[in-house]
């Protein structure tokens, strides 16, 4: 009991375009949950920019460095100036090797029981985007290529964590999505090494595998056959957002990036600069995936609690944003949730 009052440091980026109004209305939804972290907030993205012109500054990697341990609104990247993706670079900064992105049905929609978690590798694949270009005649840019990179240990990596994951979830089934029919080194390795880490779990976790795109259309046709999904880099962020679309789009939609050094929680949303500033936003993404950080520092029942609180609010009260087709304002929405909590 004692241990349980101990404050637990983290690091805030409330981040650019709605992200300071949805990371607002996530604090102050965590405080009333009483959960037990302590913010250390930090900029990055364009309001680090305007700040001090760097969208990344080391006083927010110190941070990180210190709390292991981040909630952060969406970045904007600078477009030109030779700025690199701040989410990419927080990603190999960190070794944030795995993202998990769990989609479960909150409002029935087009689909009413949708419960699948996408554990996606987040490091390697094409995502390392070795990109040029070959001249031919007088076309600088005749020819584009890129190469993907994955490492067996890599693949082992993943693997190991979403066997993991299952383990510990009690989820019954993983299936890898690959393309090892035609990409046959670069997912051939993956396929190979996540079988051989499923020997592992032999008759704990189920495990199967799907060609990239069969897997896109038997989401849509039969989802439930689905339990996890085990992706390599490119797939899975084609995939998720997939995931995100069965269950009511990017406003209910949390993602995790979890890796040796630190893990990062955030929505899957960007920075909707159409509607930044307008107190419409639904903060729902960014407060479930402060759940996700709950339930990653051992507070399930915390999570717990606010899911189910997420879920009586859009359904019993019928308070909802704009975007699932309500009249409330963020504000609104997260005065309605914290009355339920
Ligand atoms: P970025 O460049 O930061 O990725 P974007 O506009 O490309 O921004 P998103 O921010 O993901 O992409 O937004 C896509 C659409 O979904 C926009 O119309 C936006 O208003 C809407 N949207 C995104 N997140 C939310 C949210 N939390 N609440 C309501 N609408 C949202
Ligand atoms: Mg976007």
């Amino acid at each position: 009991e004692e241990q349980r009052n101990d404050k637990i440091p983290a690091t805030l980026i409330a981040g650019d375009g709605i992200g300071p109004e949805v990371t607002k209305a996530t604090v102050a939804v965590l405080d009333a949950l009483g959960a037990p972290f302590e913010w250390d907030e930090r900029k990055a993205g364009m309001s680090a920019v305007n700040d001090g012109g760097d969208p990344l500054p080391s006083a927010t990697l110190d941070s990180i460095r210190r709390t292991r341990l981040a909630l952060k609104g969406p970045l904007t990247t600078p477009v030109g100036g030779g700025f690199r993706s701040v989410n990419v670079r927080l990603r190999e900064e960190f070794k944030l090797y795995a993202n998990l992105r769990p989609a479960k049905t909150i409002i029935p929609g087009r689909y009413d029981n949708i419960d699948i978690v996408l554990v996606r590798e987040n490091i390697e694949g094409l995502y390392v985007a070795h990109e040029h270009f070959i001249p031919v005649g007088n076309d600088p840019r005749a020819v584009a290529v890129s190469t993907g990179v994955n490492t067996r240990d890599g693949c082992r990596r993943i693997a190991r964590f979403a066997f993991e994951y299952a383990v510990s979830h009690g989820r019954k089934k993983i299936t890898i999505v690959h393309k090892a029919n035609v990409l046959k080194a670069l997912t051939g390795i993956f396929l190979e090494a996540a079988r051989e880490v499923a020997t592992e779990y032999a008759g704990r976790v189920e495990v199967d595998d799907r060609i990239v795109d069969a897997c896109a259309m038997q989401l849509v046709l039969n989802p439930s056959q689905f339990d996890m999904l085990l992706c390599t880099n490119l797939f899975g962020d084609i995939l998720s957002d997939e995931l995100a679309g069965l269950v009511g789009g990017l406003g209910l939609a949390p993602g995790a990036n979890i890796g040796e050094h630190a893990a990062i929680f955030e929505a899957v949303h960007g920075s909707a600069p159409d509607i930044a500033g307008k107190g419409v936003a639904n903060p729902v993404s960014l407060m479930l995936a402060a759940g996700l950080m709950l339930e990653h520092v051992g507070r399930a029942d915390l999570a717990g609690r606010l899911r189910q609180a997420i879920s009586v609010t859009l359904l019993e009260d019928q308070v909802r944003t704009r975007d699932l087709g309500g009249t409330a304002g963020t504000d609104a929405f997260t005065a309605a949730l914290i009355r339920r909590l």
